[in-house]
């Protein structure tokens, strides 16, 4: 959604030109109301809006647990610990909680990147940001339902089980605080009311709560540590990391393995964001 019609063309536009590099975004059609009253008749909107049949809903928690259990069928050993880095050289890096070393380490630790590599004089550039979702649970088909991404943060995601999620916020104030705060999703919450007022009537069930990445220009980065050519990192994914994140896990695999990759590395220069002191 856009709040002009000339916003919804320009946007239009966009997704047109995308959409030859990328054929998973399979129609585009700009949507009268009337069309989007058929499409969800709960929705109440006066405007054009833009559908795609492009994307996928993904559970980040679950999609952690599969790549977890899809790791232990190639034989990878999975320890539930925090941990840090005792000593790093060039032959091998030793984590401090496990008393063991490796010749190769990936620091894919999100907004705590910092708290891992100043001790070893590094400086990071990331910061953390908070972000809230509103669970509200229905008794609808919500796999009959279509994902709506309004102007600003409230997007209206159909999950399973009738379960609809609103979200999320952006807090850049709160560090890493993981505590929930239901004022801060009311204005959210008003939009996705206003947009389909039925939702008011159920109840929101759970709210959830997590830390986002941010390196000061917003961009993620990826691949070794300059000068540092077994302790790779990962960070700065932001708000699209559960879309980006597969896919740079498989580049830096391709770099750790020697293989050819996929995406240029110098697109995401991990020496911009991490330099000794
Ligand atoms: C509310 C919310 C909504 C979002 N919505 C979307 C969305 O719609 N689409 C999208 O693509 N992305 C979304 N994201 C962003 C996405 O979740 C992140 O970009 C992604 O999870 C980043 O992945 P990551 O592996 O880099 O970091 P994380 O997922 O943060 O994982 C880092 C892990 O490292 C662990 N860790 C840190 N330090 C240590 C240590 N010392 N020892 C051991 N473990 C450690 C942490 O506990 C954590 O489990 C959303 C995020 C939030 C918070």
């Amino acid at each position: 959604m856009k709040k002009t019609p000339k916003l919804i063309d320009d946007l239009m536009t966009i997704a047109q030109k995308r959409q030859v590099e990328a054929p998973l975004i399979q129609e585009i059609h700009k949507l009268s109301p009337s069309y989007q009253q058929v499409a969800f008749p709960d929705w109440t909107y006066s405007s054009d809006l833009i559908q795609t049949d492009a994307g996928a809903v993904v559970d980040g928690q679950v999609l952690c647990q599969d790549l977890l259990a899809g790791a232990r069928t190639f034989g990878l050993r999975v320890k539930n610990m925090k941990v840090s880095l005792d000593s790093i050289s060039d032959h091998e890096i030793t984590v401090k909680e496990d008393n063991e070393s490796y010749d190769t380490v990936v620091l894919a630790s999100g907004a705590w990147l910092p708290k891992l590599l100043t001790d070893h004089g590094f400086q990071v550039d990331i910061r953390p940001q908070k972000g809230q979702l509103a669970v509200i649970q229905t008794d609808w088909d919500t796999s009959q339902i279509p994902l709506i991404m309004p102007e600003g943060e409230g997007d209206i995601i159909p999950h399973l089980d009738g379960k609809i999620y609103i979200g999320a916020t952006h807090e850049d104030d709160q560090g890493y605080d993981l505590s929930t705060n239901p004022s801060q999703l009311t204005d959210i919450l008003s939009t996705a009311y206003a947009l389909v007022p039925a939702l008011a009537q159920f109840p929101v069930s759970e709210l959830k709560v997590g830390t986002r990445a941010y390196a000061s220009d917003y961009a993620p980065f990826y691949g070794p540590v300059p000068n540092q050519t077994n302790l790779f990192v990962a960070s700065g994914l932001g708000s699209s990391g559960l879309t980006t994140g597969p896919l740079i896990g498989r580049e830096i695999a391709r770099m750790i393995n020697k293989e050819t990759t996929a995406l240029d590395p110098n697109d995401y220069p991990v020496g911009n964001y991490i330099t000794r002191v």
